[in-house]
């Protein structure tokens, strides 16, 4: 029935792919529970298990203090800013 949500099954994707350690620099991991704007998704959204939540939390925020991931994107980088067209 809930087949078209967006993040289809309730499964770890970390657990899946058996990580035992997410490292902070492996963006392309995080990015599994990072939000377009690069916030933290919740575990509801994600499925993910509280142990890998936690870790993806602690990866995230090192990544963050590393400028690996931003903290704030501005609005302009998420949409193509509409304003720019009445310039
Ligand atoms: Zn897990």
């Amino acid at each position: 029935m809930s087949e078209k949500r967006k993040y289809k099954k309730r499964y770890c994707k970390y657990c899946e792919a058996k990580v035992e350690f997410i490292d902070y620099k492996d963006i392309e991991s995080l990015k599994f529970s990072l939000s377009e704007r690069y916030k933290i998704m919740p575990r509801r959204l994600t499925g993910n298990c509280k142990k890998h939540q936690d870790m993806v939390a602690k990866a995230i925020k090192r990544a963050r203090a590393a400028a690996f991931v931003p903290y704030i994107v501005s609005r302009k980088e998420v949409i193509n800013n509409p304003f720019e067209l009445l310039k």
